[in-house]
């Protein structure tokens, strides 16, 4: 075979596509720019590639009633990401991830619990726009935007994922299954360990389930501590 990195590129593309296509996901966008050369072709794409390819997005009808699109924030690569569902009312109105008192709740347990700051973690959401009355996001929503959050993925390259409420921890793994089911244990997503783990709206109002997202938070730590992986 006279170029192997060629065909495993080729397979690992392949694997992802058929992943995307098990969620639903049908399109996928094209580079903003054309790249002239292979070398641009496989060079990472950086989060403002990413931003500027959303552009005023339309692709889905949650574009109807946003006031911002909340992209996400964070460092361009830093090992440790959070993935919520979608944008509130708060987050819409100032176009940044986990704002009010969910975002008062998470920035509490970077902080406070893993001894980080807020600032050096990368956090998102599966949609990008706000569903109304802060309804889950519909499966045509998040089949549109999902490809824009594996992008950030690639281009953030975390360690460990941070899933926060059933829908991001489900659409992200694909998998049907409830909280119960996908918490406690750690997950795969093309490489990288994905914890699910409660929302922290949830934790305001339930404060009882403090204790078991802490036990899930704790394996999220184990892994940012352990020596890299060659
Ligand atoms: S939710 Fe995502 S796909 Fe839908 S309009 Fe907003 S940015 Fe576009």
């Amino acid at each position: 075979m006279p170029h192997p990195e060629l065909w495993s590129l080729a397979q690992d593309v392949r694997d992802y596509l058929d992943y995307m296509a098990s969620l639903g996901v049908d399109w996928m966008p094209r580079p903003a720019q054309p790249a002239d050369n292979l070398g641009a072709l496989l060079a990472p794409e950086t989060l403002d590639d990413i931003r500027a390819d959303l552009g005023d997005c339309r692709r889905c009808k949650l574009f109807e009633g946003r006031n911002h699109i909340v992209f996400g924030e964070g460092p361009a690569e830093t090992p440790l990401m959070f993935v919520g569902d979608g944008p509130g009312l708060e987050e819409d109105r100032l176009g940044r991830p986990f704002q009010g008192e969910a975002g008062g709740m998470l920035t509490g347990i970077i902080v406070k619990g893993m001894k980080r700051r807020r600032e050096d973690c990368y956090l998102t959401n599966l949609v990008k726009c706000r569903p109304p009355e802060n309804r889950d996001p519909q499966p045509d929503e998040t089949g549109a935007c999902l490809p824009f959050l594996h992008r950030q993925i690639d281009a953030v390259r975390p360690r460990v994922i941070v899933a926060l409420g059933r829908t991001a921890a489900a659409i992200l793994l694909g998998s049907n299954a409830p909280m119960a089911a996908l918490r406690g244990r750690v997950h795969d997503l093309r490489g990288i360990p994905v914890i699910p783990t409660y929302h922290p709206q949830t934790l305001v109002k339930t404060p009882e389930l403090k204790r078991p997202a802490w036990e899930d938070i704790q394996r999220a730590m184990a892994i940012l501590d352990a020596p890299p992986r060659n």
